[in-house]
């Protein structure tokens, strides 16, 4: 674990160079082994989920926690506070009321928000929190939720250098790559374009191999050999030989927040008058097969959808120890 002494400035100290105060809100998939990271006595996390047994769940697990009941009892006293809810529109749900981060987050303090979040949404939030005196960074992530175990995540940061620095030492907790973007909301911006380009890999593929399958061609070798050409991808590359291969398709990372990252980056490619069909058809096919496949499904579930439509599996021949097939 990194930890780094940082200057925090606070209306009862004005400067001093104590560890930071952190909460932490969003306990899901990506967002507990993030917290987990600062589980650590000098950073008196506390934590807040909707569901509380979730932060129960975490606190019986990292003796460096505190779980608490609202956002505001979270908030208070503390210098950075982190969200990693599904969408912006939540975080600004957490805002108002006697139970919200308005009433309880002091001047000087700094929200974080690791949501993967849509731009104008976190440039609403970062007005109203600018009004009392508090800091707003969107700072969405990649890397998984393996490389959230790891503590090798790259954060997207978009809004204030200064406020960056300030908080740098704690992103870098479970960040390996802390990359400033621009102001505030590009950070959502680049994030939803990379995922969007994650779900173009994954459905290209799948039209690819089906394709393949129907034609004769086992989807193990074809992966072998477009993962020695140029059309390889992180998909073709690790997704489909551990998930879809194996059918395994473990669930790390929702098909409807996908489906919600590439509306984002459509909608922005839309607000910048960029001709952009093939990402409006992308984000018309990942909500259909959202629509389709529900809410608990992983986003690579997607090519249940594509092979459902073009009538065959991939890689549903298994492959015996001497390379024949054997169904
Ligand atoms: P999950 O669905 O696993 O978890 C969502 C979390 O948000 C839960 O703690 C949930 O609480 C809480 N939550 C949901 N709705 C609300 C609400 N209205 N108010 C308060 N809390 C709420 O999501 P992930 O952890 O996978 O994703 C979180 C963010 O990180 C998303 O924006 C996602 O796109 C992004 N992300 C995820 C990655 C992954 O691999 N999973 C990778 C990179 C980014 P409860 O327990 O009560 O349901």
């Amino acid at each position: 674990m990194h930890l780094t002494r940082i200057l925090v400035a606070s209306p009862h100290k004005p400067s001093s160079t104590r560890m930071p105060r952190v909460a932490f809100l969003g306990l899901g998939a990506i967002g507990a082994p993030m917290a987990r990271h600062l589980a650590h006595p000098e950073y008196d996390l506390v934590v807040w989920n909707r569901t509380a047994s979730r932060a129960t769940e975490f606190v019986a697990a990292n003796a460096g926690a505190r779980a608490l009941a609202t956002p505001a009892e979270a908030a208070r006293d503390r210098d950075i506070v982190i969200t990693c809810l599904p969408v912006s529109s939540d975080v600004a749900s957490l805002l108002d009321g006697p139970a919200g981060l308005l009433h309880a987050m002091e001047s000087g303090s700094v929200l974080v928000d690791c949501t993967s979040g849509d731009p104008a949404t976190s440039q609403r939030i970062a007005a109203r929190l600018a009004e009392r005196g508090v800091g707003f960074l969107d700072a969405p992530v990649s890397g998984g939720v393996t490389g959230a175990v790891q503590g090798a995540l790259t954060v997207m940061v978009g809004g204030e250098t200064a406020l960056l620095a300030r908080v740098r030492p704690v992103l870098e907790c479970f960040g390996t790559r802390i990359v400033h973007c621009g102001d505030i909301g590009t950070g959502d911006a680049l994030k939803a374009v990379n995922n969007a380009m994650l779900a173009m890999h994954i459905w290209g593929l799948a039209e690819g191999l089906v394709a393949l399958e129907k034609a004769g061609v086992r989807s193990d070798i074809a992966l072998d050999v477009i993962n020695a050409s140029s059309g390889r991808s992180n998909s073709s590359m690790n997704l489909f030989p551990e998930r879809v291969l194996s059918r395994a398709f473990p669930r790390t990372f929702r098909l409807a927040l996908l489906d919600k990252d590439v509306g984002i980056a459509a909608g922005i490619a839309r607000d910048q008058r960029v001709a952009s069909p093939l990402l409006q058809l992308t984000a018309e096919l990942f909500r259909m097969a959202h629509d389709e496949l529900g809410e608990a499904a992983d986003h690579v579930e997607a090519v249940r959808v594509v092979e459902r439509i073009g009538g065959a599996q991939i890689g549903v021949a298994a492959v015996a120890p001497n390379g024949a097939t054997s169904a």
